[in-house]
Order: structure tokens, then sequence, then C-alpha cells
């Protein structure tokens, strides 16, 4: 694929370029000493599931830049929304002052989201959209005489953003166990997570079977819970384990028999990832609380919203002087870029049959691992969606993981590098999560490139000490 002829002079310009982001930059979830030895790639520019470097090398995005990216880099159709909006209005403070396409947003999602999920509270990034989630539950029982109830439910392995609040309520030590001393303590139920089932049980069996400790947990705790909240059928940075359906079924009944809110973090999972529009829709469920970033732009700005219900609104709505207000605010809320760029993404979503199509797609991305199924060092390949997941172990039958200081999943991501394929493995986790642009030839590549590097990283003594 990689037929751009380099750009005249991209070396000494791609090094000159990592040179002074090295002295200033402090890269996101990076050890930066890594940097000694893994190389920084500066980027110039993207189109559709290809970026492009410096010296005109590609990389096809199977990731999505974080799983943000839906219809591809420089979209137009949305790259246009955006122009056309910043002649008009950039940003406007949403108290007191509203626009157009924050309106529109807003009664869109209200339409699109399943169930009652009436109100849409605005913030920018997804951190700040479980914030929202975990206040406004506590702050509605507080109004509705139940300030005893302020704790929250989590699953094992979730993951919910890095601010302190969403950090206290995911559960990846990798990220959490570093600020424990800072967090609010929750209750942690254990994830339906089918990659843990039984040998011969089923998804459905196994995800069924673990309402019975969340059961338990709500049983003893209920009058102090405000709510259970969850990353709806996969939990992504949880190295993208999945379960059913029915989890989330039972989970809504136990919280509707037990009085507690259900937060259905769907920041990584919404706008059709996993083959619906949004993954509670495949439960038949709406939670009380949905958060949605990352997608809702089409991977183009920063936006993120909350979608709550009217009874929960209705607990806020009062006189100013009885204090019940919701006060939170972020000074990008609903900001008027990243409401046109959502817009945009919408009118995709409503124009071409985005679904239908990616149904296709992820069947082919199936298919085209298909060898892994007898790989001695790959325990698993499970797929919900657009979401495809392939788990390196060191002995297949027994699931022995590879010790995570071996660092397997870099050397797929080193491997993924030299052929042109941003890979970012979780821990021996590698997976796709590509733009719906991607053609069936680009997912053979993909797929060739993640085989070769599970081949080469499986076959190599492994990188840590
Ligand atoms: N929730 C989930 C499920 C996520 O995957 C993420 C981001 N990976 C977040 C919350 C946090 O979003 P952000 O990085 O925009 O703060």
């Amino acid at each position: 694929m990689n037929m751009i002829p380099p750009v005249p002079g991209g070396t000494q310009r791609q090094q000159e370029l990592v040179r002074r982001d090295l002295a200033h930059l402090w890269h996101p979830c990076t050890q930066m000493k890594d940097h000694e030895s893994l190389p920084l790639i500066p980027i110039r520019r993207g189109e559709g599931v290809w970026l492009e470097d410096c010296e005109g090398r590609r990389y096809l995005d199977a990731i999505s830049s974080w799983w943000v990216n839906l219809f591809g880099h420089t979209c137009p159709r949305i790259a246009g929304a955006i122009a056309e909006q910043a002649g008009e209005l950039e940003q406007v403070i949403l108290a007191g002052f509203t626009h157009e396409g924050a309106v529109r947003l807003a009664e869109r999602l209200a339409d699109l989201a399943p169930g009652p999920l009436s109100r849409c509270f605005f913030a920018d990034n997804g951190s700040s959209a479980v914030e929202v989630a975990l206040k406004m539950s506590f702050h509605y029982w507080r109004n509705t005489g139940r300030p005893e109830k302020r704790r929250f439910v989590n699953l094992s392995n979730s993951y919910h953003g890095e601010t302190l609040g969403a950090l206290a309520v995911g559960d990846v030590a990798l990220y959490k166990e570093t600020y424990a001393p800072l967090l609010m303590e929750v209750f942690t139920a254990p994830s339906p997570d089918c990659y843990l089932r039984e040998p011969g049980a089923d998804w459905e069996e196994h995800s069924r079977r673990m309402l019975g400790p969340m059961r338990g947990l709500l049983e003893r705790h209920h009058r102090e819970v405000c709510a259970v909240i969850v990353e709806p059928l996969v939990q992504c940075a949880g190295n993208m384990r999945m379960y059913h359906p029915a989890y989330l079924a039972g989970l809504r009944a136990l919280c509707d028999e037990y009085g507690v809110h259900l937060i259905a973090d769907e920041i990584a999972v919404g706008f059709g990832r996993t083959g619906t529009l949004f993954a509670c829709e495949q439960a038949g469920i709406a939670p009380d609380f949905l958060c949605l970033s990352k997608g809702l732009t089409g991977g183009f700005l920063p936006l993120s919203v909350t979608l709550t219900t009217e009874e929960v609104y209705q607990a806020f709505y009062d006189d100013y002087e009885n204090l019940t207000a919701f006060l939170h605010s972020h000074s990008y809320t609903g900001n008027a870029l990243g409401c046109a760029a959502a817009n945009a993404t919408l009118d995709i979503f409503d124009d071409e049959p985005v679904l239908e199509r990616n149904r296709e797609l992820a069947a082919r991305m199936r298919s085209a691992v298909a060898p892994l199924e007898d790989h001695p060092h790959v325990a698993e390949v499970r797929q919900t969606g657009m979401i495809l997941a392939i788990e390196m172990a060191r002995d297949r039958e027994t699931r022995e993981p590879y010790p995570w200081q071996e660092r397997r999943g870099l050397a797929v991501y080193r491997h993924g590098l030299e052929r042109g394929v941003l890979l970012r493995p979780l821990g021996n986790v590698v997976y796709f999560m590509p733009p719906y642009v991607i053609t069936p030839e680009e997912i053979e590549l993909m797929a060739q490139v993640a085989m070769e590097g599970i081949d080469r990283a499986t076959s190599a003594p492994g990188e840590g000490p």
C-alpha cells in the first residue's frame, strides 16, 4: 500500500519534529523513556483509514485513533460541516445562551437513544461525561430525600476514564492503583467477562451467572448505593473483554428491584461499534444515564454528552433558593464546532446504511483471522460487531498469560509500524476497531500484519527484563 513517494527532505523534517516534540511534550499513557528506543511518529495528514507521516509512509489506523474515528480521517462531510460552522459561530457560553447545533443535536440524541432518555448534558470528553453521571445520580438521590445513597457499584476490569471520580469507578489496576489513596471507595461485582467462563459454558450462561454476585451485593448495600456503572457488552480498556447482552437485561431488572440507577458508559462502544447504534439496544434496555463521546463527533473534536431521563431532570427543577440545581460546568460545554461535527456524523448514519455495511465488514474481519483459531499462542479470538480481539497466551489450553513484563503486545505494535498498520495492543490482546470506511482489501492487510506480528511476538523471548 505504501505507494506515496517519499517527501523530499522528509527524513530530516521528521527527525527534527521528533527532536522538538521530545524536548517539550509529555505524551498520554506513555512511559516517555520508551521513546529512547521506540519511534515516535509525526503524522502530517490523514485520509480514510490511512495516516501519513512526514516521510510519506502510511499507516492503516486499525484502532480508529483511540476508538474515536468512525468515517475515516478528514471525512469530507464532517470536515465541511466544521468549516462552515467555524465561519458562523465557533463557541458560545451555554449557560444563559444556546445555539441551533446544540439544540438539534440534543433532539436527535434523545430520539436515537433507547427508552426515555430525553435530557442531554454536554461536556467535552468522556471522563467528564462519567463525572456528570456520577454527580447527577448522587445529587438526584439527595434532592429526593435519600442522601445516604452515596456509593457506586462497578464491575471488575472496568474502565471509565482518568479523572479522579471516573478512575475511582474503574477497576484496571494499571491505571488506578497508584492513585488509590485519592479515590472514593466503590463496591466491585465480578465482571460477566466471557473469557473467564468455565470450559463448556456458553456466553449467555456465563454472563447470566455473574448476575448472582451482583444481586448479593445490591441486596446487602442498596440502601447506600446511588448507581451501578458498566460498559455495555465490551470492556474495552480492560483488554476488550466481552459479555452477553443477557447480563445487561438482568442488571436493569436488578437495579429496578433494588432502587439504584444504571449508568451505561457507551463512550467506547456507542455509535455502532457493537453492531447496533448503542450496545444497550441488544439487551432491549435503557439505562438511567447514558454517557457518550469518542465517535459522537466522528473522531474530529472533543465533545461528550450524558443523557438522562425526565424523571431525573425534574428532581433538580425547582426554585433557585431551594438549591437543587446541577451547578456543574465546563468552559467548552456544547461547543458549536463539536456539535456541528456530531450533527454531520449523525447525518451520515441517517443517509447511509452504516450498520448494514458494518455487518459485512465484521464478518470479513472474522474470516480474515480464521487461521488464528488454532494458533498455539492464541487462547481466544472474540468479536462483538466491529470490535475483534485476539488474546495471546503462553499456553492456549491452560490460558496461562504471558507475564506483562515481556510486553508481547509491544512486539506486535513494532511489527505493525514496520508493515504500515497502526495496531496498539492492550497487554496481550491484539484488537481491531477500525473506521467504518475500511475496505475488504484493507481488512485483509490489517489481519495479515496482525497475524505476522503475533507469530513474531510469540516466537521470540519477549522484550522485558
Ligand atoms: N469510558 C470508556 C468506556 C472509555 O473507553 C474511555 C476512553 N478510553 C473513557 C470513558 C474516557 O474518555 P476520555 O478519554 O475522553 O476522557
